[in-house]
């Protein structure tokens, strides 16, 4: 009820009726309106020290539980993965009897904050008590999922905490464990949360650990992959292979693919599959992918004075090197500096850009299509295809993905679906390039269909430079080979 001066109260209204008409409807009633207001805020007041932590206003371990069971219900409803996070502070103790508790417990405060900014917001972080925080993730697509938000967490807790004069350094050990695959019920999962964290502090703190050894193990191996590749670089351990593309109706070899290689020192000779994913997810992809590009135009200058001003090298760009700020992952701008007509390069893009095209993107197409490169749309038919970007951006061609090429011969389906992307692709002043063409039956049933371009192991698999130079010019500058006589 809202009382004279505007302010809401909560009343308990409690009546009896005391008078009837004929009909023995009710016409007058008596009882008592009672103010409850202030006992309504003390439960309230009630509710909130029961469930919450006063020092960083999170959930408290009650809560905590009521929660994770919950969440648990919920995530075995949908059939999805869960993440149990336990979370202490690394030499805090320390902090504390060096600062006084009052600093202490801002320094809690300070630390639940950087916690609770790593998480989304449909996650639950609770402060169990001292300095041991849990972190609840809801609709993990992957467990790994949990790992990246885990890696936050310690990167977070790392940077220096400024309180007044002093400067204090802390960092977090973390167990990790998901549901369904370590536990199902709650009290599983926190335990095993428990012993990963214990277990983390023992490997030496400032870590993340998994409760199942064979995922900490992947972990392991995946981390140590990141650290190797930011060196692979400077270490010369990265290559440019080349995989010749040919003309279908001529024969001719007139464009090249850049494709990365990786001779890593304990692991041997690594595929891009190997690798491009951690590189993704690092981040290294912007500088690894500027450093291919400039190879690729390098290579491109110099393979146009042999085969011609039409000989162009494409570099693959994957969705993450879009999202580069300032002059990192300027492809353009490094053409620039190297001199080369931007005719003699195309970037090759996935569906998968173009489908949530930020602003970023649409940009960035535009600067290509500026600097006069070309852009392709690679494994075409594979993602999400709506067709109607290839109206509303500037694409010179389609990469048909091999798996539509593998089976030609076998499937009519895959042979139509081949025919009818091709005369769409045409219709809408597209090219047409088929990847992963194996045999000769394949080749001339992509001739049939009308495709442009061709590229497989059948004419020439991915080669370093050196052999590359020496498949083409060996018998001194003759212009594009054909194919027919390698
Ligand atoms: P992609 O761009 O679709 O490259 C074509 C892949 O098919 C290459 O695999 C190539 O070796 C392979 N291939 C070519 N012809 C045949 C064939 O006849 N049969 C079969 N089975 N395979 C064939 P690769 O070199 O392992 O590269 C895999 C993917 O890694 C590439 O797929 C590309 O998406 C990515 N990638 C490679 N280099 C780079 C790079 O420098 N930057 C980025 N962002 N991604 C890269
Ligand atoms: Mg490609
Ligand atoms: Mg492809």
């Amino acid at each position: 009820m809202r009382s004279k001066e505007g302010v809401w109260k909560w009343i308990l209204s409690r009546a009896i009726v005391v008078a009837r008409d004929e009909d023995n409807r009710p016409l007058r009633m008596t009882g008592t309106v009672t103010d409850i207001s202030d006992e309504r805020q003390s439960q309230e007041v009630i509710w909130l020290h029961a469930n919450f932590d006063a020092l960083t206003g999170l959930p408290n371990r009650r809560l905590f539980r009521d929660r994770l069971a919950h969440e648990v219900l919920q995530t075995r409803r949908i059939g999805a993965k869960l993440g149990v996070l336990f979370i202490d502070l690394d030499h805090f103790k320390e902090a504390n009897d060096l600062l006084g508790h009052d600093a202490g417990d801002h320094l809690l405060a300070l630390a639940a904050k950087r916690i609770l900014s790593c998480v989304r917001e449909s996650d639950t972080v609770a402060r169990l008590g001292g300095d041991e925080f849990t972190a609840i993730l809801t609709q993990l697509g992957e467990a790994f999922d949990a790992e990246k938000i885990a890696l936050e967490i310690n990167e977070a807790m790392v940077k220096p905490f400024v309180l007044g004069e002093e400067v204090i350094y802390l960092s977090a050990s973390i167990g990790i464990t998901i549901y369904p695959t370590d536990g199902i019920e709650p009290e599983a999962l926190i335990r095993n949360a428990d012993q990963a964290m214990y277990v983390a502090k023992n490997s030496g703190r400032n870590r993340f650990n998994y409760f199942t050894p064979a995922m900490q193990q992947e972990a392991q191996d995946r981390l140590r992959l990141i650290a190797d590749l930011r060196n692979a670089l400077a270490d010369n351990e990265l290559e440019v292979y080349y995989q010749p593309v040919v003309d279908l109706r001529t024969g001719r070899v007139v464009k090249a693919e850049a494709l990365l290689r990786w001779n890593h020192p304990r692991l041997g000779f690594l595929m891009p599959a190997d690798f491009i994913p951690v590189a993704e997810e690092s981040g290294l992809i912007t500088e690894i992918g500027d450093w291919v590009f400039q190879q690729a135009a390098g290579c491109a200058q110099q393979w146009r004075s042999r085969m011609g001003d039409s000989f162009q090298v494409s570099v693959n760009r994957s969705p993450v090197q879009f999202m580069s700020n300032a002059n990192a992952g300027n492809w353009p701008l490094l053409l620039e500096g190297i001199g080369l007509p931007g005719s003699g390069m195309q970037v090759e893009i996935t569906e998968a850009v173009l489908l949530n095209a930020s602003n970023r993107v649409i940009d960035q197409l535009q600067q290509y299509h500026d600097a006069g490169m070309q852009v392709a749309i690679d494994d075409f038919g594979t993602g999400n295809s709506s067709l109607a970007y290839l109206k509303k951006f500037d694409i010179d061609y389609l990469k048909i993905n091999q798996a539509f090429i593998h089976d030609m011969q076998r499937t009519e389906d895959d042979c139509a679906i081949v025919r009818s992307v091709t005369a769409m692709a045409h219709e809408l002043g597209l090219k047409v390039i088929a990847e992963g063409i194996e045999s000769n039956e394949q080749k001339e049933l992509l001739i049939a269909a009308g495709c442009d371009f061709g590229q497989g192991f059948h004419f020439f698999r991915p080669m370093p430079t050196a052999q590359f130079a020496q498949l083409f010019f060996a018998n001194g500058p003759g212009g594009a080979i054909d194919s027919r006589h390698v």
